[in-house]
C-alpha cells in the first residue's frame, strides 16, 4: 500500500489548486450574490482551464479528455471540491462517462464536442414521480418507422438552462408488454427539438449559479441514432458508470469541500479570541477540529481506496455506496461544526461558512440518498457476507 503522490500527481493536485485560488475563488461571492455566472467570465475560465490541460480530465484522450485513471481523477475531484458546483462545471466540465457509449456519428456530434467543452450535457433520469426508484419513470419513447417520438418530463435537471443536449431515460417496452416496464433506453436529446420544452428553474437551498430544471417532451421527434447504447439496457449502462461519477462527484468533492471548511475553521480558532485566548485553546473546539480531520481523512481513504479497486478493474460499486454515504454525511458534520465554532459569524452570511452549510446538505440527497445507498451495502452484506467490505480478507 503506497499512500505517496508521485511528482506527476502534486503537480496537478497543485495546478489545480492555484487555478481555483487564483481564477475561481475571486467570481464565487458575485455568483452567489448575483445567482448566475457571467456568461463571458464562464467563457473565460473556461479557456484558461482548457489551456492547462483540466477540462474532461475524466475522458479518454482519444476523444479530446485527459485520460486519467480512478485515482489520478479522485485527486484532481477533491481540488474541484474546494470551489462551488457552478464553478467546477464551467471550468472543468461536469462531462459524464456515460457518453463513452457513443458509437459511430454520435461520437462526433455528441461526445467529442461535450469533452470539449463545445456542447454541455446533462443527465436527465428524475421525473416529480421518480426519484429514488429511477425504474419508475413514465417518459416513453415510442419507435416509428423514422425514429423514435419521446413524451413525458423530468425535473431537478441540473445544468439544464446551459446544457445543450441531455441524455435522457425512457421506457422502450411495448406498453402492452407484460415486462415492458422495465425496458428502459437511454436517448441523447438536442435542445430545440420540435415538442422540447424547458419548465421552470426550480430554486435550491443552495447550488447558486446552477440551473436545476423541469424537462417536457411532448412527442418529441428522434433520429434513430439518438439511441445511446443497447434498448433496453439504459437503467444498467447509466448505474455502470455512474459509480465512478458518484465517487467523484460526491465522494471526491465531499472530502475536497470538508477540507476547505476545515482550513478555515483552523485560522478562525487560531485568531478568535474570547475570555482573553485563542478559542481554539478550549478543548471542546478542539474536539470540533479533532473530529472533523478524523472525519476527513476516513472518507478520503475510502474514496482512495475505491477508486484503486476501479483502477484494479476491480467491481467498485458496493463500495462507492458505502463511500458515498462516509464521504457526504462527514462533509455534513463538518459544515455543520464549522458554523458552530464560528458563532453568530458562521451563521450571518457576511463569511461564506453559511453556504458551505447549505450546499453541504445536498450531498446526502443527489445521486441516491444515503437512506438507499444504505441499502445497497445492507442487502450486499447480506448476500455476499461481511469480508466483502474486508481488504485484508
Ligand atoms: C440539487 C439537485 C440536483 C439534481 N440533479 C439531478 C440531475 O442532474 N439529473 C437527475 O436525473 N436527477 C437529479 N436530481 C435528482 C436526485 O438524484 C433525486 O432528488 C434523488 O435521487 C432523490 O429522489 P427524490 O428527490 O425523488 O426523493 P424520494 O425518492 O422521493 O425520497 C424521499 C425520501 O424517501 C427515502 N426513500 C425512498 N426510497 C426509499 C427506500 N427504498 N428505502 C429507504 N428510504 C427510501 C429517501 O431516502 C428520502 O429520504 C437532483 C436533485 C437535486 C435536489
Amino acid at each position: 500500500m503506497d499512500f505517496a503522490l508521485n511528482e506527476e500527481q502534486k503537480m496537478l493536485v497543485a495546478t489545480v489548486r492555484r487555478f481555483i485560488d487564483e481564477e475561481l475563488r475571486p467570481l464565487e461571492d458575485e455568483v452567489e450574490q448575483q445567482g448566475f455566472l457571467d456568461p463571458d467570465k464562464a467563457r473565460a475560465i473556461h479557456e484558461k482551464s482548457r489551456a492547462l490541460g483540466l477540462y474532461a480530465t475524466n475522458m479518454p484522450v482519444q476523444f479530446g479528455g485527459g485520460g486519467l485513471g480512478a485515482v489520478d481523477t479522485m485527486l484532481l475531484e477533491e481540488q474541484f471540491g474546494h470551489t462551488t458546483d457552478i464553478l467546477i462545471r464551467r471550468a472543468f466540465g461536469n462531462v459524464y462517462e456515460v457518453l463513452l457509449a457513443a458509437r459511430g456519428e454520435q461520437v462526433g456530434r455528441w461526445l467529442e464536442p461535450a469533452v470539449r467543452g463545445e456542447r454541455v450535457c446533462s443527465i436527465a433520469i428524475t421525473e416529480a414521480g421518480a426519484g429514488s426508484d429511477a425504474g419508475g419513470i413514465t417518459t416513453r419513447a415510442v419507435k416509428t418507422a423514422d425514429g423514435w417520438r419521446l413524451s413525458g418530463s423530468k425535473h431537478f435537471i441540473s445544468d439544464g438552462e446551459i446544457s445543450d443536449f441531455f441524455v435522457v431515460s425512457a421506457l422502450t417496452g411495448a406498453a402492452d408488454d407484460k415486462d415492458g416496464k422495465k425496458k428502459i433506453s437511454l436517448f441523447l436529446v438536442d435542445k430545440g427539438l420540435p415538442g422540447f420544452t424547458l419548465g421552470k428553474d426550480q430554486k435550491m437551498m443552495g447550488l447558486r449559479g446552477t440551473s436545476h430544471l423541469e424537462l417536457w417532451f411532448d412527442n418529441v421527434p428522434l433520429e434513430p441514432i439518438a439511441l445511446l447504447g443497447d434498448e433496453g439496457k439504459g437503467l444498467q449502462q447509466a448505474l455502470g458508470v455512474l459509480g465512478r461519477v458518484r465517487l467523484a462527484q460526491v465522494g471526491a468533492r465531499a472530502v475536497g469541500k470538508a477540507s476547505h471548511v476545515l482550513t478555515l475553521m483552523v485560522d478562525y480558532a487560531a485568531q478568535r479570541k474570547q475570555f482573553g485566548k485563542p478559542i481554539a485553546d478550549f478543548q471542546l473546539v478542539q474536539q470540533m477540529l479533532a473530529d472533523s480531520v478524523i472525519d476527513i481523512n476516513a472518507a478520503r481513504l475510502m474514496v482512495l481506496h475505491a477508486a484503486w479497486m476501479i483502477d484494479q478493474g476491480l467491481d467498485a460499486r458496493d463500495w462507492i455506496s458505502m463511500v458515498k454515504v462516509q464521504a457526504a454525511e462527514a462533509l455534513g458534520r463538518v459544515t455543520d461544526r464549522a458554523v458552530q465554532v464560528f458563532g453568530g459569524m458562521g451563521y450571518c452570511k457576511e463569511l461564506p461558512i453559511e453556504r458551505y452549510y447549505r450546499d453541504a446538505r445536498i450531498y446526502r440527497i443527489f445521486d441516491g440518498t444515503s437512506e438507499i445507498h444504505r441499502t445497497v451495502v445492507a442487502r450486499s452484506l447480506m448476500r455476499h457476507g461481511a469480508s466483502l467490505f474486508d481488504i485484508t480478507a
